[in-house]
């Protein structure tokens, strides 16, 4: 129902650039190029990578979030890539960091995480799928960790560990929830210890936001090294450096720690590199990616998933801590859809097409979920930057909604651009593009939402009370000895990540809009101090999906002349 092409017709028919001409062109020497065939390249890190050289250029760094999704998504990825073009259009040299896609969900229901339309990121296929196999190497260094825990277990148990702390599980790039519980080291005497363990999905792997977070190989290493697999009987750490694991490790990951250079239609370079969950862990794009990206163009935009309470929170509070570099705007997507969806009036289903009643031209709507765009605008500049709002226009969407949100986002003060890149590529996010080059120029100074000296408990109500607006935590029983557990054992200046949903800003996932008069339940809190934070589990978290009833692998294949189908 698109007045244009599939987004795989799209990709399929694009005049795709040899990489090595893409990397000329961004002033990326051959010495540091690793071409894997001829679309798509490594870019390897050098003694130059690092937040110091990539400061120093005054490069902009752009971070794209959104308002409360619909499980549809709102086009953050799509909104990257346009906007991306857009500069390039209008005369800027700008390059993208993004995530690399999981391929379970590609086999699942979503689909598309290339963006969309005419702003996509080619080779899709390869982005889709194995691209350099840097999935592969972080499922392999995982499962190594995993196989060298038990088979300790089976030589004796050295290390005193307590099977039942064994917090490292297993992880696969596949959606298979008959995973996500078994019984390991069944058999004869030979086979192992018995325990009960599970599987999780590759880009939930601490060993992922490892990968995401390391500011240079050497810190990549030492990540490794601090993994907390579980704990002995006395109650101290066991780590994977007391596993002797940590080398090994490092060994699978050597190429993986190196950023995969590809283009998006118009030849924009893009950087595509580690892809960790968005909801139990940080949902942003590698650091040293960023920093190759700052070292060579002009504007640098990155993605952080879901919407600002989350992806943008934890790019702010962790991995701009982490890597010292400081954002110059903020991207704001919003789309009709959302906002109607915000009003409450309707019920999306994914999978389902939206309700009829919400295509109808209705600024009315619009503005009855406008509570949730501004609340995102104000969870924004709190962090002191300045949100642009891009009005990511649908073919579905009327010009009067589009003015609506155009009037809520002006009166709040923000910048507001409508951009077409979807259906039109960076032709049509020029204006936005003009919109952020202009952010850029405001000041900004990045606020965090709290210090490391806080205690756990302290960031976790920050957080809920000045980025999400609850009243403040509840912390179960369990929890709070979990906490005092941490910062016993001298975790307790780590930052934090709050698992909870992101269909809403509160912890409940039916309350639209900006809730207030609710506070946030801390049910179970986790270590991830190789990753280097402390995760609270605020609602149920499922970290292997399962696949739908009729999953997108009954589609995906080849048709009779031989062309790749189904990849959304
Ligand atoms: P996010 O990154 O926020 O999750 P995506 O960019 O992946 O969102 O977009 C979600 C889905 O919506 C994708 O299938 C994408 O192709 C589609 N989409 C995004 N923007 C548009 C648009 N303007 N018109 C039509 N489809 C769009
Ligand atoms: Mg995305």
């Amino acid at each position: 129902s698109t007045p244009f092409p599939s987004d795989l017709e799209i990709a399929q028919a694009a005049e795709i650039q040899p990489i090595s001409d893409i990397a000329a062109e961004a002033g990326i020497s051959e010495a540091r190029l690793e071409p894997y065939g001829k679309n798509v390249a490594k870019v390897l890190l050098d003694e130059t990578t690092t937040a110091e050289n990539a400061l120093k250029k005054g490069s902009k760094y752009i971070v794209v979030t959104a308002v409360t999704p619909t499980p549809l998504g709102e086009g953050k990825t799509a909104t990257a890539v346009s906007l991306a073009q857009g500069m390039g259009k209008t005369g800027r040299k700008a390059m993208l960091t993004l995530r690399q896609p999981s391929m379970g969900p590609t086999f699942g229901i979503k689909g598309g995480a290339a963006g969309g339309g005419y702003s996509q990121i080619i080779p899709m296929q390869k982005l889709n799928l194995h691209l350099t196999g840097d999935f592969h190497a972080v499922t392999a260094a995982h499962n190594l960790l995993a196989a060298m825990i038990d088979n300790h277990l089976h030589h004796g148990n050295e290390l005193n560990i307590d099977t039942r702390s064994i917090s490292w599980r297993r992880v696969l790039d596949v959606n298979d929830r008959a995973l996500r519980n078994v019984v390991i080291g069944l058999g004869e005497r030979m086979d192992g210890v018995p325990r009960q363990t599970g599987f999780d999905i590759t880009s939930a792997s601490e060993i992922m936001v490892i990968l995401s977070l390391a500011t240079s190989f050497d810190d990549l290493r030492e990540r490794l090294g601090r993994i907390v697999i579980g704990y002995n009987h006395d109650g101290d750490a066991v780590t994977a450096k007391d596993l002797k694991a940590d080398g090994s490790l490092a060994v699978i990951l050597a190429d993986a720690v190196n950023p995969n250079l590809l283009q998006t239609l118009e030849h924009t370079p893009a950087l595509i590199h580690a892809g960790p969950f968005g909801n139990i862990a940080t949902g942003n794009s590698s650091i040293v990616a960023d920093y190759v990206g700052l070292e060579h163009a002009d504007y640098v935009i990155t993605e952080a998933g879901f919407g600002a309470d989350m992806g943008a929170e934890r790019f702010f509070n962790v991995k701009c801590r982490v890597s010292g570099l400081r954002p110059d705007a903020a991207v704001l997507v919003v789309t009709v859809r959302s906002l109607k969806s915000h009003s409450g009036l309707f019920k999306i289903v994914p999978g389902k097409p939206l309700p009829e009643d919400m295509l109808k031209e209705s600024p009315a709507d619009v503005e009855a979920g406008a509570a949730n765009l501004l609340k995102h605008i104000e969870i924004v500049r709190n962090f002191g930057v300045q949100p642009v709002v891009a009005i990511n226009a649908f073919p579905t969407d009327f010009e009067s909604e589009h003015q609506k949100i155009r009037e809520i986002a002006e009166a709040a003060g923000a910048r507001v651009a409508i951009h077409r890149g979807v259906a039109e590529g960076g032709a049509g996010a020029t204006d936005l593009a003009d919109a952020v080059a202009a952010a850029c120029d405001d000041h900004s100074e990045l606020v965090y939402t709290y210090e490391d000296s806080d205690s756990l408990e302290t960031k976790l109500e920050k957080v809920a009370t000045k980025v999400y607006g609850a009243d403040g935590i509840e912390v179960a029983p369990a929890a709070k000895k979990q906490l005092a557990q941490f910062e016993q054992l001298g975790y307790g200046n780590l930052p934090v990540v709050i698992a909870k949903t992101h269909l809403s800003i509160s912890s409940d996932a039916s309350l639209k809009g900006a809730p207030t008069d609710w506070a946030l339940p801390v049910r179970e809190v986790r270590l991830a101090a190789g990753a280097g934070y402390v995760y609270a589990i605020c609602g149920t978290m499922r970290t292997m999906p399962g696949l739908a009833k009729s999953p997108a692998a009954e589609r995906i294949g080849f048709d009779e002349k031989g062309t790749m189908v189904g990849l959304s």
